[in-house]
């Protein structure tokens, strides 16, 4: 089963690919440029050289929405500009006829060390992201949940950043399976995550917690913030378009939401069983409701 997240995933690690393998072949040619003198590539000696490049001018295209206010990337792209602009610099005294220092070299080889680390580390993020993936529906599995829920907790600690989580339970799915079939139900569970990803950041996780339960962590959102985000998903899965037969029928999906803070002065666990506690205050009043804790 390929999920549009999924896909998303493989495209993002292509385009990555790609990128370090141009940047290698782009290294030789400025290699001739500085030692040979062959006269240089006219994209690098504009200022906007990182926004020129095959890399660049993906990066700073809508193309890469999705991803560009990730965390990793906005590192990447600013060690990429950089690396670009340090270029410039050796490429504009060999087209003076000057020497270029051997600090201003070492610097540049600093900037591109710098960048293909943060190429690696982008690489290496995103594919076991990928690798963590529920294969139905595109969200990611318990497998790295506890971890992350202990970084964002000990960030919270910290720096006193706060995160918050959401516990996501579909309701009465039973019925779904029950009146539509078992694969309905499947693709039920698949829309309504694409649907979730719309609505969250980058940067925020949905792990499948269960059957047809997801639990959301929010990174850097205060606990007033994640109730807007749980009501625009209560929403958003409310207001999904499932069709169900081939005269085009709709079939209705709502969801119940519970809503807590991840608080650096309780354990996560004690967290995990507020945020759950929330959701079934929501089941309990009524379903398709969000509530607070
Ligand atoms: P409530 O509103 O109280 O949450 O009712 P519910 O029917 O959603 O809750 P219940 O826990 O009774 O049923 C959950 C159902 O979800 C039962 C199970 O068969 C179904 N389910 C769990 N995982 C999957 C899945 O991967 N695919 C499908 N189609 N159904 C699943
Ligand atoms: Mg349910
Ligand atoms: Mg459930």
């Amino acid at each position: 089963m390929t999920t549009f997240i999924h896909q998303q995933l493989r495209f993002v690690i292509t385009e990555i690919d790609k990128a370090i393998e141009n940047h290698q072949q782009w290294y030789q040619n400025l290699l001739r440029v500085l030692v040979s003198r062959v006269p240089p590539d006219e994209k690098d000696l504009q200022d906007e050289a990182h926004k020129l490049c095959e890399f660049g001018q993906w990066f700073y295209t809508p193309q890469a929405e999705l991803v560009q206010d990730h965390p990793t990337f906005v590192s990447l792209g600013q060690a990429h500009e950089k690396m670009h602009k340090s270029a410039k610099e050796l490429i504009d005294l060999v087209l003076a006829e000057q020497a270029i220092p051997a600090s201003l070299f070492d610097a540049f080889n600093d900037c591109l060390e710098k960048m293909r680390i943060q190429f690696q580390a982008l690489r290496h993020e995103f594919a076991e992201l990928a690798q963590n993936l529920d294969p139905l529906t595109g969200a990611q599995t318990r497998a790295g949940m506890q971890a992350e829920l202990n970084k964002q907790h000990s960030l919270a600690k910290r720096s006193q950043q706060p995160s918050a989580l959401a516990m996501l339970d579909l309701d009465h799915f039973k019925q779904i399976n029950d009146n539509y079939g078992h694969s309905m139900g499947d693709v039920v569970l698949t829309q309504t995550v694409e649907c979730l990803q719309h609505v969250l950041r980058p940067y925020d996780q949905l792990y499948r917690y269960g059957g047809e339960e997801f639990l959301i962590c929010m990174p850097n959102t205060t606990l007033e913030q994640a109730e807007q985000v749980a009501e625009r998903m209560r929403v958003m899965v409310a207001a999904q378009k499932i069709i169900y037969d081939k005269t085009g029928n709709l079939l209705r999906v709502t969801a119940s939401i519970g809503v807590t803070s991840l608080d650096p002065e309780r354990s996560v666990e004690d967290s995990i069983n507020l945020v759950d506690k929330a959701m079934y205050e929501a089941k309990a009043a009524g379903r398709n409701l969000v509530k607070v804790r």
